[in-house]
């Protein structure tokens, strides 16, 4: 741990000496936040382990000898981050302890540096850097060529006002541009462009830079009368200095999510760059009696955006064994979060697919993510390779059963071609009980598996032979005479299930719930498929070629035979049985909205989903005023909090139940 500390304080330090003093980052700053977030853990786990120069104390990087130093009389402290709105409403907590009904303002977070502007006598005398926050640099000559910031301000009042200086979108292409005709080394974003641009020694530089600020800081607001700062950014403005018109005064945590909700949407609209939303509350004495730590003030917090897209190691590629005996690449990453979740592995989905994009082990690459949506592996950032990345090889034999893998013309995929894998056959057991599929309630993927290494059940038949070893699920940890029961129940109801879904649990390749349903309207029974020839099957709307000799090709399979004759002794029924409706509406469900958060026993979030939607009802991914009710499941997020806050029902899963009973 010890060392770990020691090797994270090393990066940090050199990370901030790139981006503060240089301003060259090397690295994003996603990755430097999870630098400092596993720094900041550490030294919560092990505060004995914390060093005097830890950058977790220290606000800012080096201040260069090339300028004047200047010092500030009340330091220039950077903010504390929240990342989501656990960490939000958490902060609203921490609040709401000392202050009974907090107001805050949230205002855009600028993605450029900060600056200190000093008037005396109502005239600009110094402009200065945040530097470490107690020592800054003068950078006076330089503020002045930027337009915005007045030179004078009406009334001939000594007065510090703090602010942003930021390079707009437009300034920073344009450029950009020119440097890259000049031959020059290009920035690599506005806030770089704007840091290097006001730290030149030579003030025509930076005059041509286009530089631009808002102000959004009294100092010492109390001074002049001023006791909320909203009220001092009215203050500032009437002065003549520019404080951006999308700040706004909101009533408690609930607006403020509404508003960040609102700017994460908006944001690429602006033609500046923010990093996110800074929150801070209204009341200027409360203010100074919640005071600062080293680093921030405990009266503001920066609200984080998540990044759609971030940098992370491919540490290792890893193969994995489908139903149907597909052989996926899965990248296994460096833990990354992405759009609120963290992420440790991706699918690569194929070969080609690998190859194609070019991920090499050990390259960094990056990766996507949007609201629910499965994380995308992008590309690899071949500027970042060190040498020691290694080449990726596609396997050529199946990783549980060592047996040779095909791929069939046309086909992306490699497949392990032994039905008899047994990575295959638990995934396919899995996939026979779904609730797509037979519909099995009790048996999760852990429970078949052990099912699976204890020899209860090989194959698909043996689920329905499970009540002969009703004693021994007894002594299983889980189980008990009513869980049994309603296994065995669950398990027995399902022989009654019309063909659709029989068809589709029997793992054919490419056969899904669709192409099942539409075989089985057609062919009314079982055994009508099994005779069916390629011909017959591939003329079928839907179907083709590649269905249709899968089809066969299963039904050719003596041991698929064996099954299916078995099934059908057991007493599981294989004939289409129509379209059965049940009871579809239910006042408490149709027509209204439901969020979903967290992880339900008997249903994953999909069906859930479908079923509720099969009702009449509206499956939204986030929550807002508009939603009715939340239903929560095991390891709820942060929807779950804003739910709560907002006052919106909620139903657990008995609840659920309960409901769709009825
Ligand atoms: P910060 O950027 O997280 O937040 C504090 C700063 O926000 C303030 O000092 C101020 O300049 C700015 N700000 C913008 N709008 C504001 C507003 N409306 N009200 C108040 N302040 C506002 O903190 P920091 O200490 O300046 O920098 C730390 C961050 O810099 C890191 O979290 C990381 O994202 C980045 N960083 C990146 C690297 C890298 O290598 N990529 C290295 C060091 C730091």
């Amino acid at each position: 741990m010890k060392e770990r500390y020691d090797e994270l304080i090393d990066i940090l330090n050199k990370l901030s000496y790139e981006y503060y003093t240089l301003d060259k980052p090397s690295v994003s700053d996603q990755e430097y936040d999870r630098y400092m977030q596993e720094l900041l853990m550490i030294e919560e786990k092990h505060p004995e382990l914390i060093r005097d120069d830890s950058p977790s104390s220290r606000v800012g990087g080096l201040v260069l000898d090339e300028f004047q130093k200047v010092s500030h009389e009340v330091p220039m402290l950077s903010l504390g981050n929240v990342f989501n709105e656990d960490e939000l409403i958490k902060f609203d907590e921490r609040i709401k302890k000392e202050v009974a009904n907090p107001h805050y303002v949230c205002e855009l977070k600028i993605d450029g540096l900060s600056v200190s502007l000093t008037y005396k006598n109502g005239k600009l005398v110094r402009g200065a850097t945040r530097g470490n926050g107690i020592i800054g640099e003068d950078i006076t000559a330089n503020v002045k060529t930027i337009k915005s910031i007045p030179l004078s301000i009406p009334e001939k009042i000594d007065i510090e006002v703090r602010g942003e200086i930021y390079m707009s979108k437009k300034t920073f292409n344009e450029l950009n541009e020119e440097r890259a005709l000049a031959g020059l080394d290009l920035f690599q974003n506005p806030r770089n462009a704007a840091a290097g641009s006001i730290r030149q020694l030579d003030s025509s530089v930076a005059a041509k830079r286009k530089l631009d600020a808002f102000l959004y800081h009294l100092p010492e607001a109390m001074k002049y009368d001023i006791y909320s700062h909203y009220e001092a950014l009215k203050f500032m403005k009437r002065l003549g200095f520019v404080v951006n018109k999308n700040i706004k005064r909101v009533n408690n945590i609930g607006e403020v999510i509404e508003y960040i909700n609102y700017w994460t949407e908006k944001r690429d609209e602006l033609e500046y760059d923010i990093d996110g939303i800074v929150i801070k509350l209204d009341d200027l004495k409360m203010q100074e009696k919640l005071g600062f730590t080293a680093k921030y003030p405990k009266w503001a917090t920066a609200y984080k955006f998540p990044a759609k897209e971030v940098l992370t190691k491919l540490k290792d590629i890893v193969f994995t064994v489908g139903r149907t005996g597909q052989i996926t690449p899965n990248a296994v990453l460096d833990p990354v979060r992405v759009c609120g979740s963290t992420i440790k592995r991706a699918t690569l989905h194929n070969e080609d697919n690998v190859i194609s994009k070019g991920f090499m082990i050990g390259d960094i690459v990056s990766i996507r993510k949007a609201g629910d949506v499965i994380p995308e592996v992008v590309a690899p950032m071949i500027e970042r390779r060190d040498g020691t990345e290694k080449e990726f090889k596609m396997i050529d034999k199946c990783p549980i059963c060592g047996t040779k893998l095909v791929r069939k013309e046309e086909e992306a995929d490699y497949f392990c071609p032994n039905i008899n894998c047994e990575a295959r056959k638990i995934e396919g057991l899995i996939h026979f009980v779904s609730r797509g599929a037979m519909n099995i309630d009790g048996l999760g993927e852990r429970i078949i598996e052990d099912f699976y290494n204890l020899g209860y059940i090989k194959n698909i038949t043996d689920f329905y032979k499970l009540d002969s070893k009703k004693e021994e699920l007894m002594e299983l940890e889980g189980f008990g005479t009513k869980s049994i029961n309603n296994l065995l129940k669950s398990i027995e109801d399902s022989k009654n299930n019309s063909l659709e879904r029989l068809l589709f649990a029997l793992g054919i390749r490419q056969v899904g719930a669709k192409t099942a349903t539409i075989l089985s309207k057609k062919f009314l029974t079982l055994e009508n498929i099994m005779k069916a020839s390629y011909e017959e099957l591939k003329i079928i709307h839907d179907i083709g070629d590649i269905i249709a000799r899968n089809i066969v090709d299963y039904f050719n399979e003596e041991n698929n035979l064996k099954i299916i004759n078995e099934l059908i002794k057991i007493g599981v029924n294989t004939k289409y049985l129509g379209v059965v409706t049940p009871n579809k509406t239910n006042e408490n469900i149709t027509g209204k909205t439901f969020v979903l958060t967290g992880t339900l026993e008997n249903y994953t979030r999909d069906k859930l989903k479908q079923i509720l939607e099969d009702m009449g009802a509206n499956v939204s991914g986030s929550v807002s005023k508009k939603t009715d009710v939340v239903i929560y499941g095991e390891q709820a997020g942060s929807k779950y909090d804003k739910a709560v806050n907002l006052g919106i029902e909620m139903w657990n899963e008995e609840r659920l139940l309960s409901e769709l009973k009825e």
